[in-house]
């Protein structure tokens, strides 16, 4: 069970629950929707901010394969380095895979 802020009222609510016990938010239909992304995805590393919403598209589409390619390509990683940033991004933006 993890916690997390009710988008509605801000107060801790489990993912778990049906709704926020302090406003009644529905939290189920957020968490079965997945997190609410801006427009344009940005990731800061290494002093350089990179565009990575197509990678964050493909996690989201369970590619993660092409996601780390992607990515890989994108900030000239060492192959090591991919998944460690690509775990980054999906804290960055709440995804969980
Ligand atoms: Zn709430």
């Amino acid at each position: 069970m993890a916690l997390m802020n009710c988008p509605e009222c801000g107060g801790q609510v489990s993912d778990k629950a049906h709704a926020c016990p302090h406003c009644g938010y529905p939290i189920q239909e957020l968490v079965k929707k997945g997190p609410e992304l801006p427009e344009v995805c940005l990731y800061e590393y290494k002093g350089t901010t990179y565009d990575v919403t197509d990678i964050v598209r493909a996690i989201l589409a369970g590619d993660r394969g092409e996601a780390a390619g992607t990515l890989w390509e994108l900030l000239g990683l060492k192959r090591e380095e991919v998944i460690m940033v690509l775990s980054a991004i999906e804290n960055q933006f709440g995804i969980r895979p």
